[in-house]
C-alpha cells in the first residue's frame, strides 16, 4: 500500500496547490486550518507505528511460560469485597501445597493463585469447590498466551448426588446424560459401580453459575414410565431459595425485589445440599461388612489397637 507521505510528494509534484487523496486515513476537519505537510507527515508516521506488530516467539517467552505453567485465575462469586490477606492465609492453610502457592491480587476481585508443581495445582483443581467466608471461588487454569483479565470465570466444578435412580440406571452412559443436563460432564466416581448398594450416584459437573441449580430431571427407560431424579450437590456454597443462583441469598435476590408479591415463595431450600459423606471410623468391627467387599480385604491388623484401612 502506498504510504500518504509517497502520495503527497508525488501529488505535490504534479501540481503543488491540488492535492489529491486517494487512498487516506488521515481524517481531516476543514472547521480547523489545514496541516501543514510537516504534521501529515508525522500523523503519518504515528499510524505506520500502530499498524506494525511484535510476534514474540524464542526461548525467552517460552521461559516465562514454564514459569507460570501451574497458575489458576480466580474470582469470587459475589459483590462483597473480600479481605485479601484473611483470604490468602485461609486458602493456603487449607490447600498446604507442597511446593507452597503464591496469590497475587490483580483487582477488582480477580487473584492469581501460582503454584509450583503440577501435583499441588491438579490436587486444588480437583478437589474443589473452594470457598472463603462462604464465598464460592470459581477458577480457570491459565495457559500461556492467555491475559487473566480476559479470561470467562462463570464457570464451577460441582460434586453432584443423584437420588431416586431406578435399579438398573446407575451406568457410567446415564451419568454422562445426566452430566451434560446439568452443564458440563467431568467425571463420574467410579466407586457407583463397585461394591453394595448405593441409594445416590456421584457425577461431577461443571455448571455455568449464571443458572439456576437444577433440581432434578425426567428419565425413562423405552417402554418404562417417567421416574424424577433428584440431585443433591456437596460443598454448596450460600445459594438463593427464590431464584436458585449461587453467589448471593434471597435476603439480596433481584428477582425478589422484583416480584415482592411471591415474596413467601421458595423453589428451593438447603435439601439441596448434600449430607455429608460417611466417614471411615476406626471402630469398624473387623468382620462387619460396611461396603465393597474389596474394602473388607484391604482391613488389617497393623499391631495397634486400631484397625487400618491400608488404601
Ligand atoms: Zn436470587
Amino acid at each position: 500500500m502506498l504510504t500518504l507521505k509517497k502520495l503527497l510528494l508525488s501529488s505535490l509534484g504534479s501540481k503543488p496547490t491540488s492535492i489529491n487523496f486517494p487512498i487516506c486515513k488521515v481524517n481531516f476537519d476543514m472547521s480547523y486550518k489545514t496541516p501543514s505537510i510537516e504534521e501529515l507527515c508525522r500523523r503519518m508516521q504515528i499510524e505506520e507505528e500502530e499498524e506494525g506488530g511484535l510476534v514474540l516467539e524464542g526461548p525467552k517467552i517460552e521461559q516465562q511460560g514454564q514459569e507460570f505453567q501451574w497458575c489458576l485465575v480466580g474470582r469470587f462469586l459475589s459483590d462483597r469485597i473480600v479481605n485479601f490477606q484473611a483470604m490468602k492465609n485461609t486458602l493456603a492453610s487449607i490447600w498446604r501445597p507442597v511446593k507452597g502457592v503464591s496469590i497475587k491480587d490483580l483487582g477488582p476481585n480477580l487473584f492469581l493463585f501460582q503454584f509450583f508443581h503440577e501435583l499441588d495445582i491438579s490436587r486444588v483443581q480437583s478437589n474443589g469447590p473452594w470457598t472463603f467466608d462462604n464465598l464460592l471461588l470459581i477458577t480457570k487454569r491459565l495457559s500461556i498466551g492467555e491475559q487473566p483479565s480476559k479470561i470467562q470465570l462463570f464457570h464451577t466444578e460441582l460434586w453432584v448426588q443423584v437420588y431416586d435412580l431406578p435399579l438398573g440406571f446407575m451406568t457410567e452412559r446415564i451419568a454422562q446424560e445426566i452430566g451434560k443436563f446439568m452443564g458440563v460432564f467431568l467425571e463420574v466416581d467410579q466407586n457407583n459401580f463397585v461394591g453394595s448398594w448405593k441409594n445416590y450416584m456421584r457425577i461431577r459437573i461443571a455448571m455455568d453459575v449464571r443458572n439456576p441449580l437444577k433440581r432434578r430431571m425426567k428419565l425413562k427407560k423405552p417402554g418404562g414410565d417417567w421416574v424424577w431424579i433428584n440431585f443433591k450437590y456437596e460443598r454448596l456454597p450460600v445459594f438463593c431459595f427464590y431464584c436458585g443462583l449461587l453467589g448471593h441469598s434471597d435476603k439480596f435476590c433481584m428477582d425478589l425485589f422484583n416480584n415482592p408479591d411471591s415474596k413467601d415463595e421458595r423453589a428451593y431450600g438447603t435439601w439441596l445440599k448434600a449430607p455429608p459423606r460417611k466417614q471411615l471410623s476406626h471402630d469398624d468391627s473387623q468382620w462387619l461388612r460396611t461396603s465393597a467387599s474389596m474394602e473388607f480385604s484391604y482391613t488389617r491388623w497393623c499391631g495397634c489397637r486400631f484397625l487400618h484401612r491400608t488404601s
